[in-house]
């Protein structure tokens, strides 16, 4: 036998010929084979190292802190920041809670539902936490979901998506928060179930139970890099928190129904706590979106219930100027970077919400106002010698010409 042929794999023994490749080491060889092995051994290791820091990371985040962390991003609705702080709390502690003890109370999970018109901040509720955690967090929305056989897509493909932005890491994936936008789309027609013909509204429902509450889906990878081999991957949905959000747009009639019936019945003792009018979402409870045509053991599934308030003028001012990220802040850091110094008067900035009211755009009209009124300045200023933008009131009032602000209005 020649010398070559006598060479094997210091690790497992293999010769030279019983393998596809041997590598040679300053005193030793390794064959293909271990090196494969050992490969899947340093992927398992930090994984586990991953998600062990993960664990100490979580355990570290009181509600208090939570709320701390979202109070830098989101401008008031402080009730929902309150009860998502507690409910983001109480999930990572249920995940965290030794499964050794087989008396041990199981906590259940603490999916939530925000109810508020679009536009005031739900989404970012949601992202902001997943930021705040460092986990994966996907969005998708309700009214492209089907009950499975119709056209449209699955509910698993939620997870599919989430599994992208984890990139096609599933313990991540499994620790992920998803956002379920516009849930109140899925909910079935009318309250007797009798009349009704929708496939996509309480079908979806169905289909959405058990993914709500914890259960192994296969998900199709779409595309990705890592499994192109797999056709399925396998996602356990029992750590994954759920995030549902929706206008749920004429509920405040159902609230006010149940309200008003309360107010005469046994025991009324709301005359005592007016009855904000303005504001009805803030005294909704579960059976009012069973009123609105969830089935109630979706309700069950979601047990988290918030609301958002509308945001007013004083609110879009502060969202212009004061989030850690804050659209303003946004432009400046823009403007430094081709060395322009900007300023904005406080007048300009009343204007712009002045318009935001009077158009009804909402906080993200703020945005799209802004780009109406800088975009000039954003062209001309990077080739130019003008190395200073101050924008007045009179500044804006001239970029925001009746015609932009109709067309921004048929935008939103
Ligand atoms: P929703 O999901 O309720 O439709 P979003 O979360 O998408 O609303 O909000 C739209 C945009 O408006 C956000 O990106 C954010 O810039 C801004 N916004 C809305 N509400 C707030 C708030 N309370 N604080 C800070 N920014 C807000």
């Amino acid at each position: 036998m020649s010398k070559e042929e006598n060479l094997e794999c210091s690790f497992c023994g293999r010769k030279k010929a019983e393998t596809d490749l041997l590598i040679a080491g300053v005193d030793a060889h390794i064959c293909d084979k271990c090196i494969e092995q050992a490969h899947g051994i340093v992927e398992e290791e930090i994984s586990e190292a991953k998600s062990s820091s993960l664990s100490k990371d979580l355990t570290l985040k009181k509600p208090k802190e939570i709320k701390d962390f979202l109070d830098k991003y989101i401008i008031g609705q402080n009730e929902t920041k309150r009860t998502m702080s507690v409910a983001v709390y109480n999930h990572y502690k249920r995940l965290l809670q030794t499964k050794d003890n087989e008396d041990e109370v199981e906590i259940e999970k603490s999916n939530v539902v925000l109810v508020g018109e679009t536009g005031t901040g739900k989404t970012l509720v949601a992202k902001t936490i997943a930021k705040m955690l460092n986990v994966p967090f996907s969005i998708v929305d309700a009214t492209v979901l089907t009950q499975a056989g119709y056209v449209g897509e699955d509910v698993e493909s939620i997870l599919s998506r989430l599994l992208q932005t984890a990139d096609y890491d599933v313990e991540k994936a499994q620790r992920g928060i998803v956002f379920i936008d516009e849930i109140d789309k899925i909910a079935r027609k009318g309250d007797n179930p009798s009349i009704t013909r929708d496939v996509s509204g309480e079908g979806v429902q169905q289909a959405l139970l058990k993914l709500l509450e914890g259960t192994v889906v296969n998900v199709a990878p779409k595309g990705g890099r890592k499994h192109p081999e797999q056709k399925f991957i396998e996602v356990d949905t029992k750590e994954i928190l759920f995030i549902a959000g929706g206008a749920f747009s004429g509920i405040e009639r159902i609230i006010s129904k149940r309200l008003n019936m309360q107010a005469v019945g046994f025991g009324a003792s709301l005359d005592e706590d007016k009855v904000d009018e303005e504001n009805l979402l803030q005294y909704i409870i579960p059976s009012d979106l069973k009123a609105f045509g969830l089935i109630p053991e979706i309700i069950g599934r979601l047990p988290v219930l918030s609301h958002m308030n509308p945001l007013d003028a004083k609110t879009l001012r502060a969202i212009l100027t004061e989030p850690k990220n804050a659209i303003i802040k946004q432009y400046e850091k823009l403007f430094i970077i081709d060395d322009v110094a900007f300023t904005i008067s406080d007048d300009a900035l009343n204007y712009i919400v002045e318009k935001a009211v009077e158009y009804k755009l909402g906080a993200r009209g703020l945005r799209s106002l802004c780009e109406a009124i800088f975009t000039d300045a954003m062209f001309d200023l990077p080739s130019s010698d003008e190395k200073e933008l101050s924008v007045t009131k009179e500044y804006a009032a001239a970029k925001l010409t009746n015609t932009t602000l109709k067309k921004l209005k048929a935008a939103s």
